[in-house]
């Protein structure tokens, strides 16, 4: 095989289905967030980032950073070793306190990213168990996906966010097999929120174990942050809660927090916990003091929700397609590939706002969308500007407005 042009062809297939990824090269600038420098064809330019998961700015706040360097000052930059072997470093072990306390579990877990964090401990538990089965919800990360197919076991897709569906299928299956029901809170891509309850109910019935990815509600949902099963009243039903600190939290990172045993169990016989590296120590104290911070500063959450609210109304008002989001998510359609790279590419390069193209695979073809994320920090002049963009952006490319997409749907 001609490997240089095997490659080469699958790069030219890409780029003529317009699913070629072109990254904004961003250069961040601590202290004025959302605003970041944007180097693109050899010159230099401010644009407001409004495509952020840095959902609260935390990834400059100065407690977190005063934490970092503390940590790299004393301590250096790298870990040193696996978990098991020289790497445990004591900010690891009062991070791993912290989020047991957080998430009111007795123990936590911590790996190099969510999304590890989401492979490991499926694949761990579909292979493990004996006979496990898993139910997953239609519309889960990739990273659960992968989790679940390396685990081998057997498994069952339920309908997005449907109690109904999943109790039909676990009523099917085999009544002594281990189960697990595994989904999330927040879904990134249109801001709808899972019945947790619901499932919960359903997954008891059955005796199954729940697996929850609340990724996009950490930080943002809940009297102290931890997500929605905090919110909602529900989290000492929920056997595994799993997440980031690399969104909200505004670092990098991955964690799971459940029981002692089972945690116990995950870091006992989890490859991808075992065998890598771990964060370094300024980073999990850095992710330490942005919990900490969090935890005592529901006004941070209060002030994001009414953002996203405000940005939803004023798009809507002005018959931009925002579709009805009941989170902090922002989702705008605009239903096609090409016009969706156009519009984000008019909007970087006339009008200096970022707001990332997401089209197939991340949502299916017609769906194309701007996701925007408001945070804290965008204040009325961005959102302004933002709006004003937009609305201009939809004339001169003449996307679709809120009632023309309508009518083109029936
Ligand atoms: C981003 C994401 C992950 C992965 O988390 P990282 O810390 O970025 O690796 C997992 N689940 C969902 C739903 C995500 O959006």
């Amino acid at each position: 095989m001609d490997y240089e042009q095997y490659f080469g062809k699958r790069i030219a297939d890409l780029k003529a289905d317009g699913r070629y990824r072109v990254f904004a090269d961003l250069e961040r600038i601590c202290g004025r967030f959302p605003v970041a420098l944007n180097h693109r064809d050899g010159k230099t330019r401010e644009v407001v980032v409004w495509c952020s998961n840095d959902y609260l700015g935390m990834g400059q706040r100065a407690e977190v950073l005063a934490a970092a360097h503390e940590a790299i000052d004393r301590c250096g930059a790298g870990a040193g070793g696996t978990r098991n072997i020289s790497g445990t470093n004591h900010y690891h072990v009062l991070l791993e306190q912290e989020l047991a306390a957080f998430n009111a579990k007795e123990a936590a877990l911590l790996f190099t990213s969510g999304y590890v964090a989401n492979q490991t401990t499926l694949s761990t538990l579909g292979a493990t168990l004996p006979g496990c089965i898993i139910f997953s919800d239609a519309l889960n990360h990739n990273s659960m996906i992968e989790g679940i197919r390396h685990g081998r076991s057997h498994k069952h897709i339920f309908k997005h966010n449907d109690p109904a569906d999943l109790d039909r299928l676990l009523a099917a299956a085999p009544k002594d097999a281990p189960k697990v029901v595994a989904f999330e809170s927040v879904y990134s891509m249109d801001g709808d929120i899972a019945p947790i309850a619901e499932l919960c109910d359903v997954a008891e019935k059955h005796n199954a174990m729940t697996y929850l990815d609340e990724v996009h509600a950490v930080g943002m949902y809940g009297a102290e942050g931890s997500g929605v099963a905090e919110r909602d009243g529900v989290r000492d039903r929920i056997t595994i809660i799993q997440g980031t600190l690399a969104k909200a939290i505004g670092v990098v990172g991955g964690y799971i927090a459940a029981s002692q045993a089972c945690v116990d169990y995950i870091r006992s016989f989890g490859p991808g916990f075992i065998f890598s590296s771990s964060m370094p120590p300024a980073t999990a104290a850095a992710c330490l003091a942005s919990i900490r911070y969090l935890r005592h500063h529901p006004e941070l959450r209060v002030k994001h929700q009414e953002r996203a609210a405000t940005c939803k109304r004023r798009l809507s008002e002005r018959g931009i397609p925002v579709l009805p989001s009941v989170s902090h998510i922002v989702p705008v359609m605009v239903g096609n590939a090409s016009l969706c790279k156009q519009a984000s590419d008019m909007l970087l390069d006339e009008y200096d706002i970022y707001v990332q193209p997401i089209n197939y695979p991340t949502v299916p073809v017609g769906t194309e969308r701007l996701r925007i994320t408001p945070t804290p920090l965008h204040d009325d002049a961005q959102m302004d500007h933002l709006v004003e963009s937009f609305c201009a952006v939809w004339d001169r490319l003449g996307i679709p407005k809120a009632g023309e997409q309508a009518k083109a749907a029936e």
